[in-house]
């Protein structure tokens, strides 16, 4: 779950762009989602790499490993 450092919660976290890597016509395992909270205005980004299992973000974002409370 990704949440703003900022407000520390999702709830206001809109994904402004994703992407998904292809290659040789097939999915390459890796997400790249860019965030933007609709609150406070800060900016982060997501990546996830299934290959290795490895999921980082940058930016005004955090990983946690929350459940959320509201799908
Ligand atoms: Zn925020």
């Amino acid at each position: 779950m990704i949440t703003c450092t900022n407000c520390e919660t999702a709830q206001f976290l809109q994904i402004t762009q994703s992407r998904v890597y292809f290659e040789d016509g097939e999915m390459i395992n890796e997400i790249t989602e860019h965030y933007e909270c609709t609150l406070c205005e800060a900016t982060g980004q997501y990546i996830y790499d299934e290959d290795h299992d490895e999921a980082s973000v940058t930016g005004d974002v955090e990983l946690t490993r929350e459940r959320p409370k509201f799908a």
